[in-house]
């Protein structure tokens, strides 16, 4: 996921327009902005890349997530699935409305299994959070055919997988709502940033209510809009919004790079008996920025994850036990560790998170490394960091499994 690996004049540039003016608010100073409305910009030309009739900037995925919500009425005490590997924005976005997170298992697809959202849901579900965890999709058709059986929302996190498509259309494009993150490590940044896209006028009017303190950014003076709703500011500033308008314009290079690099990586590890890749939902087109691979057993996972380490291939990773993807890692969710109190509705309704079955899950997470697909990478180095993977790899499940 590497927009910052192609900073360069093209950002430069865009920026400079809004500091010539020094306008870095997106709304109003009509008359000083010399014509720039950054944000404006970048919302069209990515809701029209991601054939969406709206989208609205905010200041990160975080937000998004929460401003997608809330424009869709979620609200205190509703109930909302959502996978336990995943960022820790999914349950934060959530509990931020005072609605209750409820996590599921995942399955091969690395994303929410199907089977255990149906399981999960009760008369105070309203929304299906599907993650699209580094660059693959969770089964959006078995998905949207529940929400369509239970009248939920679907709202699709492709933080991670911006670029990837099922059944043809752009990730984020598929649920009532789709949202991205332009964070600095995302596939195209603009140093802070989000964005939400949909097809329904009365959330995308929402969405520019709540993230604004509830104006209806109708007319030319700030001062003299109403406010049909509360809200809160979760803006994007111009500077933010002109590097992604810069980072825009690389999306379809980025993204053919990490199918050409990750193409390497795979076929390199095909050759490998006993490695298994993550199961990609039929209909569905990775962004291909992260080869995702199961190893037979948790321990050779373990020893895998460290060989790879010692023999100089970096950006693996082993989110079973990293503090910020899996349940594992959250004890402070767990523990309910909140700095005031919290919400009645989430102290009452939430799982007991300690004393949940998530072993259907743990069986795929603990089996699973990533490696992350760079695009800054030589020929050279790609294809050194192929032979590594697959020699440190094929030794392993020679000598401890005598494959
Ligand atoms: C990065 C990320 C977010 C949050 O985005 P920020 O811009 O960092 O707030 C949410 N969900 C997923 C899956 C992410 O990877």
């Amino acid at each position: 996921m590497p927009g910052f690996e192609v900073f360069g004049d093209e950002e430069r540039k865009q920026v400079n327009d809004v500091l010539e003016s020094g306008v870095l608010m997106r709304y109003g100073f009509d008359g000083m902005r010399n014509g720039h409305w950054k944000a404006k910009e970048f919302e069209t030309a990515f809701a029209n890349r991601m054939g969406s009739q709206y989208c609205q900037l905010v200041s990160s995925g975080t937000s998004a997530l929460t401003v997608a919500l809330a424009a869709a009425g979620i609200g205190a005490g509703d109930e909302v699935i959502m996978p336990t590997f995943t960022f820790v924005a999914s349950f934060e976005s959530i509990m931020m409305l005072g609605a209750v997170p409820v996590l599921v298992n995942i399955d091969d697809t690395l994303t929410m299994d199907p089977k255990a959202v149906e399981a999960a849901i009760t008369p105070k579900t309203k929304c299906v959070m599907p993650v699209h965890m580094c660059g693959s999709m969770a089964d959006l058709k078995a998905l949207k055919n529940i929400c369509d059986a239970h009248d939920l929302l679907l709202l699709e996190d492709a933080c991670q997988a911006i670029g990837g498509t099922f059944e043809g259309k752009p990730l984020g494009s598929y649920g009532d709502l789709g949202c991205f993150s332009f964070d600095y490590v995302k596939t195209i940044t603009c140093g802070e940033g989000g964005g939400i896209i949909t097809n329904n006028e009365q959330y995308a009017i929402h969405c520019d209510q709540y993230q604004d303190h509830g104006h209806d950014h109708i007319g030319n003076d700030r001062g003299a809009e109403t406010h049909p709703t509360l809200g809160y500011n979760f803006r994007i500033s111009e500077l933010n919004a002109a590097v992604g308008i810069a980072q825009l314009g690389k999306i379809d290079a980025i993204l053919a790079l990490q199918k050409k690099n990750y193409t390497v990586l795979r076929t390199a590890l095909s050759e490998v008996e006993g490695v298994t890749f993550r199961r990609v939902p039929e209909g569905g087109e990775e962004n291909y920025s992260f080869l995702s691979f199961f190893l037979p057993t948790e321990a050779l996972t373990k020893k895998a994850k460290i060989a790879l380490a010692d023999a100089g291939v970096d950006a693996c990773f082993y989110w079973y036990d990293n503090n910020w993807h899996y349940i594992n890692g959250w004890e402070h969710l767990r523990d309910l560790k909140s700095l005031g109190n919290l919400p009645a509705e989430i102290k009452n309704q939430i799982q007991d998170l300690n004393n949940s079955d998530f072993s259907a899950g743990d069986a795929w997470m603990s089996r699973t490394v990533s490696s992350l697909v760079k695009i800054g990478w030589t020929e050279e180095q790609l294809l050194d960091r192929a032979a590594r993977m697959k020699s440190v790899l094929s030794e392993i499940l020679k000598t401890e499994y005598n494959l």
